[in-house]
């Protein structure tokens, strides 16, 4: 059962990212991926003691690796984390009032594959402790209160449905009424196929509410972590004032395969990464997880600057 992909030790990107259906052809080898992989891994690792880096191979005792924010403290990877342990990093202790977070997806299109999309998100829940894949609420950075939407890999891919965007959608409202900055750390497999054309209305949806949040002169800080691909990408992710990256992160649009096959080209060295994007002018900078937080009271205090000039002195 898919559901058994999440498990802590299971830290890999080989899970199902719920994107667009793979073709007929490649549908055996997608969903037996994730199996084959569980399954390797519990033979090399005692669970629930050690994870071994991907990157450098070293095995890293899991409460080193915890608090380290799960970053490899000899090679830097930076391993997948939690929506809950993101936001845990980055505000302020008990400062975070979670919005929506009863919100659940409604099987509009009675969506049945290997198992039904109401199967699905019971599983998921039961697996994250989150009804969807993305928490959003009002909390403080720093000295600066702004209004925070984590995504979660870990819940169906990060994959869009009605809930994320609606989810994001009265966060950025939320924020323009109260006159406060926007974070998003996205990480996802882009729109959710489970609900077809309701998950790619939440492109547009989303993007409008950023609107009237720029027009209202508020920053939006937009965080891509790895993965951030598809309709994410296509929308809310890649419109930020300013738009920061995880290292290495994976970051795109279609598949590397996907696009060689139609462009019928070579794709240079490190294509579709947070630096080949940073090189290419459409990331601002990269930031490694354990100074995001202070980078960001940094680029908050920056761009808010002229809202709090025209405050009143204080006495
Ligand atoms: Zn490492």
């Amino acid at each position: 059962m898919a559901t058994t992909s999440f498990t802590k030790k299971s830290l890999g990107f080989d899970v199902e990212p719920a994107v667009t259906p793979p073709p007929a052809s490649a549908e055996t080898s997608f969903l037996k991926k994730p199996k084959l992989g569980g399954k390797q891994r519990k033979k090399d690792i005692p669970e629930g003691l050690w994870t071994k880096c991907p990157k450098c191979e070293t095995m890293v005792f899991d409460k080193e690796l915890d608090e380290n924010l799960k970053v490899c403290p000899k090679c830097s990877h930076h391993f997948p984390i939690s929506a809950r342990e993101r936001i845990h990093s980055l505000v302020e202790t008990c400062s975070f009032e979670e919005m929506d977070a009863e919100m659940t997806s409604v099987d509009v299109l009675q969506f049945t594959g290997v198992a039904s999309y109401k199967d699905k998100l019971d599983a998921y829940q039961k697996t994250t402790g989150s009804k969807d894949a993305v928490i959003t609420g009002i909390g403080k950075i720093g000295d600066f209160r702004v209004g925070l939407g984590v995504m979660d890999f870990a819940f169906l891919g990060g994959s869009m449905g009605s809930v994320v965007g609606e989810k994001l959608t009265r966060l950025i409202e939320g924020s323009t009424d109260r006159g406060l900055p926007v974070i998003i750390i996205s990480t996802s497999g882009g729109a959710r196929m489970y609900e077809g054309m309701f998950s790619l209305m939440q492109m547009a949806k989303t993007c409008a509410a950023l609107a009237y949040h720029a027009k209202a002169k508020l920053p939006y800080v937009s965080i891509l972590t790895h993965p951030t691909t598809a309709g994410v990408m296509a929308s809310y992710a890649s419109v930020g004032d300013l738009i920061l990256a995880e290292p290495a992160a994976m970051i795109g649009f279609a598949g590397p395969r996907v696009i060689k096959d139609t462009t019928q080209a070579e794709l240079p060295p490190g294509f579709q990464t947070a630096e080949f994007l940073l090189d290419h002018g459409l990331i601002d900078s990269i930031v490694p997880r354990k100074e995001m937080k202070d980078r960001l009271i940094y680029y908050l205090d920056f761009l808010t600057e002229g809202k709090r000039q025209v405050a009143p002195p204080a006495k």
